[in-house]
């Protein structure tokens, strides 16, 4: 699992959003050039550019505005659709509004968690209880959704708004969707096929010895 930083103005470095590699990013201010005014700075506007594929990104104070994109990570593979359908809009809206993508994160975690705990009638708050209880998550993992207020005391309802939400909080929400998705149907998605691939005299074996112990 390797951490995803997105990119932000006058980082030393990202994750470049174009050959998408962790790479240095130098920082200079943008000029413009026009015979009527001459050459003339535009105030607010930086231009970084990656070491590694050479490409720019362009800024207009804190936000990206080329190339058109997300800072936000793409869905892990293994992700369910219904809960990718979220995290995909989340990704459209978090630079514009990262309170709508706070929001719509916390529904698809609240849809994930319905996936994987089989609850319907339960809270985001306790199923996320229940998979710590059945170590399917680590409870570090709760404590950073303590933290962004998936569960704890400060919990916000999934879909509510909440003005604390910023833009930080938002890219953590992506990161622990992703996380938790890792955690669980990734990787129990991985030891099924490692067991599936061992063969049938040595499952025996196994099972014997199993069976003796
Ligand atoms: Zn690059």
């Amino acid at each position: 699992m390797s951490e995803y930083i997105p990119p932000e103005v006058d980082a030393s470095a990202f994750h470049c959003p174009h050959c998408e590699v962790y790479a240095n990013q130098s920082w200079s201010n943008i000029d413009v050039y026009a015979s009527s005014i001459g050459r003339q700075q535009i105030l607010n506007g930086r231009i970084g550019k990656c070491a590694h594929c050479q490409d720019y990104t362009l800024w207009v104070g804190e936000e990206m505005v080329y190339p058109e994109g997300s800072p936000a990570p793409l869905p892990t593979e293994d992700m369910p659709d219904e809960v990718e359908e979220d995290f995909n809009e989340a990704r459209k809206v978090v630079n514009k509004s990262p309170r709508a993508a706070a929001a719509l994160l916390r529904l698809a975690m609240e849809k994930l968690a319905r996936e994987l705990t089989g609850e319907d009638n339960r809270t985001l708050h306790n199923m996320i209880g229940d998979l710590v209880e059945e170590g399917r998550i680590d409870e570090r993992v709760q404590q950073a959704l303590d933290s962004v207020r998936v569960v704890g005391n400060e919990f916000v309802h999934p879909g509510e708004m909440d003005e604390r939400d910023n833009r930080e909080t938002a890219l953590r929400l992506f990161d622990l969707v992703n996380t938790i998705v890792e955690l669980t149907i990734a990787r129990e998605k991985l030891i099924q096929e490692e067991f599936s691939n061992i063969p049938e005299d040595q499952m025996r074996g196994i099972e014997n010895r199993d069976g003796n112990s």
